[in-house]
């Protein structure tokens, strides 16, 4: 029997694919949608070698309710005519939930990869999405025993729970391993010194969707970017609303790049200076190419690396001068983080996960 592996957006391909590789002809990928253009979706599953989805679904540029609805809707009839012998989802997005629900309604094994994440801040839609989703599954694959402990605290008993570690610092390390030549290359032909630039990524709602707070981090940028290049890679939400605001001309001092592929971007992240960021995903990958990264949130569900890898900042001044501060000291910073190991495990999660999977299909078939 066929395990149904679920993914939408760029980050669940990202830290799904070692998990379907390692299933092979046994995995039946499935996208939503939810990330529909190529530059975030299909350069990603090409890039990663992974297979065609068997379907995908259209979800993308719809509200929420709409998108969770439209994955339910998409996801019963292909279940029920395939009938897998689990459904495997990752993170906590929209596609992620429906995902969960169909498999609940049908029956099926559900196992959220990435589970126990917690930010407490029930403003984001992502706080909700990780809770259901982890109160509907069979098996939640904890990243790390804090996560692990989330859960416990919520009531849902230990045997059905596995910490796996998270499945990113494979896919880091692979990249690493496999890239540096390329990259020197890319840091060159961009006019980079390597340790002498900061990357950039902004896409959330709560950064981009109030034009003054949008405003106030790309004046943030600018000033950074007096004392260092700045580069932003630009997530097609941020790219429409920077231009729906009129702020278009508050790109002059910034190096605007496409979104790039995962190697490029890992590989330039592990040259920088330091990232600055409002990515779940880039918190993690930071503990793996060992450089910090300034995370621009309210609040976040991933606290393992705040103080060593990461620091919390809202946009203001404090951004700018939590980012000159690291700058100021970026070699002995680097040199510090070098030393240090990821809270996020080794480059065997997905391994585990698929232990833990197979597990769990078993004692169902028993
Ligand atoms: N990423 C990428 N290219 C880019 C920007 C980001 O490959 O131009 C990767 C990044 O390394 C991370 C993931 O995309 O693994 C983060 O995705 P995103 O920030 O969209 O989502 P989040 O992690 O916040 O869920």
């Amino acid at each position: 029997p066929r395990i149904a592996v679920v993914v939408g957006t760029r980050p669940e391909i990202i830290k799904m694919a070692e998990i379907v590789q390692l299933l092979g002809p046994r995995a039946m990928l499935v996208h939503s949608g939810q990330h529909w253009d190529d530059a975030m979706s299909g350069a990603f599953l090409r890039g990663l070698g992974l297979p065609a989805p068997v379907a995908s679904l259209a979800v993308g540029g719809q509200t929420r309710a709409m998108q969770i609805a439209e994955t339910i809707r998409g996801l019963e009839s292909l279940f029920d005519r395939e009938r897998p012998a689990a459904v495997v989802v990752q993170g906590d997005t929209n596609t992620v939930v429906g995902g969960a629900i169909t498999a609940n309604a049908l029956e099926i094994p559900l196992v959220h990869v990435e589970a126990g994440l917690r930010s407490f801040d029930r403003r984001m839609p992502e706080e909700h999405n990780r809770v259901v989703t982890d109160h509907l599954a069979d098996l939640c694959l904890a990243p790390t025993t804090n996560s692990r402990d989330n859960l416990l605290a919520e009531g849902i008993p230990a045997d059905r729970i596995s910490v796996t570690g998270n499945t990113i610092v494979g896919a880091v390390a692979a990249v690493l391993r496999a890239t540096l030549e390329t990259t020197y290359a890319r840091i060159e032909e961009l006019g980079l010194t390597p340790d002498d630039f900061v990357v950039a990524t902004i896409h959330r709602p709560e950064n981009t969707d109030d034009p003054r707070r949008l405003t106030t981090l790309l004046d943030n940028l600018a000033a950074i970017a007096e004392r260092t290049r700045v580069l932003l890679p630009l997530h097609p939400r941020t790219r429409g609303r920077i231009a729906s605001f009129g702020l278009d001309a508050k790109l002059a001092p910034l190096t605007l790049l496409d979104p790039l592929p995962y190697d490029e971007f890992v590989g330039l992240c592990a040259q920088a200076a330091f990232t600055i960021s409002d990515s779940g995903g880039i918190q993690e990958e930071a503990s793996v190419w060992r450089r910090p990264v300034i995370v621009v949130r309210r609040s976040t569900e991933r606290p393992e690396v705040i103080g060593t890898f990461a620091h919390l900042c809202e946009p203001g001044h404090g951004l700018v001068r939590e980012a000159l501060a690291l700058y100021a000291a970026k070699e002995f910073t680097i040199a510090q983080l070098a030393q240090l190991p990821s809270p996020y495990g080794d480059e065997h999660a997905a391994q585990r996960c698929l232990d833990a999977l197979d597990q769990l299909v078993e004692n169902r078939c028993v």
